[in-house]
C-alpha cells in the first residue's frame, strides 16, 4: 500500500525474512505438534526452535516461554494466572495508572469477581512511576505488581530494575508488559528479576495473533485457557505453528539488529521532533525527553484535535495515530495523558508518530512539509 506509515506502535508489517520462514508451515509442513508421527514431530521441533529464539531475545530459558495469541492474552495470563495460583493470604494487586487496557481490565475483573484489592500507582508529568511511592504501597498482602516496561502512547520507559528488586525483596511477583519495548531496547531477565513479562509478535515484524508470556522458573500460574496439555499445561490449544515460527524469526532478527535500529530510528525521530517544535508554534512533547523509546514521538498541538490531524494526514497518505490504536475512534481522551495530569483538551490534542525499520529521511521531510500547513488550516477552521 503506498504511503508513509508512522504507526509502528499500533502494528508493524511482517518482514520478508519472517514471511519466508513461515511459509512452509502454511503449506507443506502442516503437522500438529501434538501428533507423535513424523509430521507432528517436525512441527514440534520447529516450535521448540522458535521458543529458543524468543527466549534468547530476553535472555530467558526456553522453558520459561509460554506461547499465547498475543500481548493481551499474555497480560491476562500473567495477572489472572498468578493471582489464581496464589495460595497465601495475599489479596492485593498494584498496577500503574498508565498500563495498557490488557492489564487494567484483568485487574478490574479480579477486583470485581474475586474481591482482589487493586491499588493504582500514579505517574509524574512525564508519565514515569515513582519507586518510592510503590514502596509505600507494597505490603505483605500484595500478590502482584504490574508496571509496563515502555508505554505505548508516550514511549516512557519505566524504572523496572528497581521495581523488580523491590518486589523481590517483598516476595511479590512483578509483571512487566514489554510489548512495546521488546526489540527496541535492552531486555534481560537475568539482570532484572521480573517474574512475568508479556510479548507480542505484531509489534516486532511478526504476524498478528501470536505472542508470549515469560514465566520465571518457580513462579506458579494457573492456565486461563483450558482444554489441552500444550505449553506444559499453562496454555491449552493447538499451537499457531506458522505464527510461532514467524515470531521466533522476528525475535532472532530483533536480537541481532535492535541496537543499530534504535540508533537509526532515534536519529530520525529526533529530526521529526525538532522540525515539528520549530515549525509549528504551541507544540510540546508528551513523555520523557530521555527515558523514552527510540522510535516514538507523542506531541501535543494546541488548539487542534489529534484525531483531526490524523484524518488530515491520512488524506495525504500519511498514517499516524492520535493515541493507542485500540482507543482511537472513541472520543475519550487518553487515560495515559490524563494520568500525567493533562487537561482533557490538552490530552485530546495529542498525536503519536511511531517510526519503524523502513522509515526514511525523505518520509520525515515529507511529514515536516505537510504537517505545518495542515495544522494552520485546522487552527483557522477552529477559530471561525
Ligand atoms: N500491551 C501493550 C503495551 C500494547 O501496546 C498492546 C497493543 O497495542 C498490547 C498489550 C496488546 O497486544 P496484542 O495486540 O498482541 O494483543
Amino acid at each position: 500500500m503506498p504511503g508513509i506509515y508512522l504507526d509502528h506502535s499500533a502494528t508493524t508489517p511482517v518482514r520478508e525474512e519472517v514471511f519466508a520462514a513461515m511459509e512452509p508451515y502454511l503449506r507443506t509442513h502442516f503437522g500438529n505438534p501434538g501428533s507423535i508421527h513424523r509430521f507432528g514431530r517436525e512441527t514440534r521441533r520447529t516450535v521448540d526452535d522458535a521458543r529458543e529464539q524468543v527466549a534468547a531475545l530476553i535472555h530467558a530459558d526456553p522453558r520459561e516461554i509460554v506461547f499465547t495469541s498475543g500481548g493481551t492474552e499474555a497480560d491476562n495470563l500473567a495477572l489472572r494466572g498468578t493471582v489464581a495460583a496464589c495460595k497465601t493470604k495475599r489479596r492485593k494487586v498494584i498496577v500503574s495508572s498508565v498500563e495498557h487496557h490488557a492489564v487494567l481490565q484483568p485487574a478490574e475483573y479480579l477486583s470485581k469477581t474475586d474481591g482482589i484489592e487493586v491499588r493504582v500507582l500514579g505517574v509524574d508529568a512525564e508519565g514515569l512511576v515513582d519507586v518510592d511511592e510503590l514502596a509505600s504501597l507494597i505490603d505483605e498482602e500484595t500478590a502482584l505488581v504490574s508496571v509496563m516496561h515502555a508505554n505505548n502512547e508516550t514511549g516512557a520507559i519505566q524504572p523496572i530494575e528497581p521495581i523488580a528488586s523491590l518486589c523481590a525483596q517483598h516476595g511479590v511477583h512483578f509483571h512487566t508488559d514489554a510489548v512495546q519495548s521488546a526489540g527496541k531496547i535492552l531486555l534481560d531477565v537475568r539482570a532484572t528479576p521480573v517474574s512475568l513479562l508479556a510479548l507480542s509478535g505484531h509489534k516486532l515484524y511478526a504476524p498478528k495473533g501470536v505472542g508470549a508470556c515469560y514465566v520465571r522458573k518457580g513462579v506458579d500460574i494457573v492456565a486461563q485457557m483450558l482444554g489441552g496439555f500444550q505449553e506444559r499445561e499453562r496454555r491449552a490449544g493447538t499451537e499457531n505453528v506458522a505464527g510461532i515460527v514467524g515470531f521466533g524469526k522476528a525475535c532472532e532478527l530483533a536480537r541481532r539488529e535492535w541496537q543499530p535500529m534504535a540508533a537509526r530510528t532515534s536519529r530520525l525521530r529526533d529530526a521529526l521532533q525538532a522540525g515539528i517544535l520549530e515549525r509549528i508554534p504551541d507544540t510540546y512533547v508528551n513523555g520523557p525527553s530521555v527515558k523514552r523509546l527510540p522510535n516514538l514521538l507523542n506531541v501535543g498541538i494546541s488548539g487542534v484535535e489529534g484525531e483531526s490531524v490524523v484524518l488530515g494526514l491520512d488524506v495525504e497518505k500519511i498514517a499516524v495515530s492520535s493515541g493507542a490504536a485500540c482507543t482511537s475512534g472513541s472520543l475519550e481522551p487518553s487515560h495515559v495523558l490524563l494520568a500525567m495530569g493533562q487537561s482533557h483538551a490538552r490530552a485530546q490534542s495529542a498525536m503519536r508518530f511511531s517510526l519503524g525499520i523502513g522509515t526514511t529521511e525523505a518520509e520525515i521531510d515529507c511529514v515536516l512539509e505537510v504537517l505545518p500547513p495542515l495544522v494552520e488550516r485546522l487552527r483557522a477552521g477552529a477559530r471561525t
